[in-house]
């Protein structure tokens, strides 16, 4: 049998610290081994020009067939502002019960809403939603829970508002089967 892991690959430049921290967090969450690496893409062919924006559904794609297949599931990190044809901007998305999934910091920095920078709220931010959309991965589907990391966020004052971490009624959802086995 395959060794179970998630591989975070980046796009862009993120400091290794940033990296190693949103690992260390993710890790924490699956207790499945996390792996990160820096991979490059052509980011340009995914320019829409008209809403000068990048799409999510071509990167989704580009990072699905650039993921190797003994991955169990590999995580797309971007800087760039990300769409989906039906909405202004996403943070990320990911293949409901499939394999890969992408997020996007652009629009998670105080800068970007005219506050003072904040490291350590953009980390929380950025890990949430990498969590998040390997929870879609996994086969979760928004959940109303306060609190849980699998709440769906329109806002960064959403994702603030909820935990890193998995509701109890999520955290079953997972099931053992994905997760190495646990003492
Ligand atoms: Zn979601
Ligand atoms: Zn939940």
């Amino acid at each position: 049998m395959t060794q179970q892991s998630i591989t975070l690959i980046s796009f862009g430049y993120f400091g290794k610290h940033f990296l190693e921290k949103i690992a260390e967090a993710v890790q924490l969450e699956f207790k499945v081994p996390v792996n990160f690496r820096e991979s490059r893409l052509d980011l340009s062919e995914f320019f829409d020009p008209g809403r000068r924006q990048y799409n999510g559904d071509k990167i989704l794609h580009a990072v699905e067939s650039s993921s190797t297949p003994d991955n169990l599931k590999t995580m797309g990190l971007f800087s760039v502002d990300l769409f989906i044809p039906i909405l202004t901007y996403i943070f990320g998305q990911a293949f409901l019960n499939g394999k890969t999934g992408i997020a996007s910091l652009y629009r998670l920095s105080n800068e970007r809403y005219g506050i003072e920078a904040d490291e350590k709220v953009l980390l929380e931010r950025f890990t949430k939603e990498v969590i998040h959309e390997l929870g879609h991965t996994f086969g979760l589907i928004h959940c109303m829970s306060p609190n849980c990391v699998m709440r769906s966020s329109t806002y960064v004052e959403d994702i603030d508002q909820k935990y890193r971490n998995f509701c109890h009624s999520c955290r079953k959802l997972i099931g053992p089967e994905s997760m190495t086995p646990e003492r």
